[in-house]
């Protein structure tokens, strides 16, 4: 399926089989804890227990790895469930990890409060200048963390640049392609090791679930990852499962939506004159555009601006859209508006990675696009 098909019809039928016992052309969802054996040890597809394996989330996992082009697969029950799976796995203590200096909220809390107590330490980097990523990994560093485009400055890191500099250092690179997705962004293929979701965003694509994953090309730290995925037990639920694997059906047509309707909004958000600053991958004007543009097939559904008037302004923005809802989470079909300093990076005020005030960070949807403009138009006033 992998090697012979495209991506549209992988993400369709990778993991999806008919049903062995019904021909039912959708795996059904195995809201099941444990299976009967035949004899002491007799398992039937190898399933024994859910949260060891369940054939809902096997569907999924086999999905989730043709679809990044790695070879195994694992699903969390959040995006931060597999991240700190992820880093039980790899880290110890005395461990160093580079992590950027614009990331998921989420993820810098996991860092700063929970990891770190364990005896690891973190280094900063501007992950879009590779000299920096150099200089930030010394002789006990063990990951490499890169999220691109970046949430929510929408920064852009060159993968297979950080990619040379983990090889040579002997350092794993880990990427986050939440933002971008499979569709957009494949960064197994640009020499990461291990590519991470939250499965929540546009994976699921319909805010109607919570999730997360892991995917891999190496055997043996797949073999680590699953091990440590059901000694921790943050597995997905067979109903989540479920969920992802269907929103990813239409992925595809999503992102090109989503990216479709993300360039007409910028093209309103540059000329508008109370909007300061747009930043969006895809304009020629972004610091990393030649660089999404050559490792992206197109830029996504998110952008940021600042609006002059600062932190109220901003705040006054997202309180009047009507077709944009104020809420937090993105990659849904419908659109989102919020305020980072308030809402998503509340965790990281004070941080190296604390984000501009006057910010305002939009997750564009697939509704149609003059709706869009129009509402955007008569928020800002
Ligand atoms: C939401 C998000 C996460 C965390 O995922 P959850 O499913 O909320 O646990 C991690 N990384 C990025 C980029 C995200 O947007």
């Amino acid at each position: 399926m992998t090697d012979r098909h495209s991506f549209e019809t992988v993400a369709i039928h990778a993991g999806n089989t008919a049903d062995p016992l019904t021909g039912a052309v959708v795996p059904p969802i195995y809201q099941v804890s444990t299976y009967k054996q035949d004899g002491v040890g007799g398992l039937r597809g190898g399933y024994e227990y859910s949260r060891s394996g369940n054939p809902t989330r096997t569907a999924l996992e086999e999905n989730l790895a043709a679809l990044e082009g790695g070879r195994r697969g694992l699903a969390f029950a959040s995006g931060l469930a597999a991240e700190d799976c992820l880093l039980r796995a790899l880290l110890g203590p005395g461990d160093h990890v580079v992590i950027p200096d614009d990331a998921y909220g989420g993820t810098f809390r996991l860092f700063a409060k929970v990891v770190s107590r364990w005896g690891v330490d973190y280094s900063v980097a501007d992950t879009s200048d590779p000299a920096a990523v150099r200089a930030a990994v010394n002789e006990r560093t063990k990951i490499i963390w890169v999220e691109t485009p970046s949430n929510p400055l929408l920064g852009i890191t060159d993968i297979a640049a950080v990619a040379d500099i983990a090889r040579t250092t002997g350092v794993r690179l880990v990427v986050d392609n939440t933002f971008a997705s499979p569709y957009l962004q494949q960064p197994l293929a640009l020499g990461a090791d291990i590519v991470v979701h939250s499965t929540t965003k546009y994976m699921g694509g319909h805010s109607d679930v919570v999730g997360g994953a892991l995917i891999t090309s190496d055997e043996s730290l797949a073999d680590e990852l699953a091990f440590h995925q059901n000694a921790m037990g943050a597995v997905a639920g067979p109903f989540d499962a479920w969920l992802v694997l269907r929103g990813i059906k239409t992925l595809a047509v999503r992102m090109d939506r989503h990216s479709e309707n993300a360039t007409r909004v910028t093209e309103l958000l540059t000329r508008h004159p109370r909007v300061t600053r747009v930043l969006y991958p895809g304009l020629p004007g972004h610091p990393g555009h030649e660089t999404a543009a050559k490792q992206m097939k197109a830029f996504g559904g998110m952008v940021s601006f600042e609006v002059e008037g600062g932190e109220e302004a901003a705040v006054a923005v997202c309180d009047r859209t009507k077709v944009f809802t104020l809420g937090e989470s993105l990659g849904g079909v419908e659109s989102l508006i919020e305020h980072p300093g308030r809402m998503t990076h509340a965790s990281v005020a004070g941080s190296a990675l604390e984000v501009p005030a006057g910010l305002v960070r939009l997750s564009v949807g697939i509704e149609a696009a003059d709706d869009l403009l129009a509402d955007l138009k008569q928020a800002l006033g």
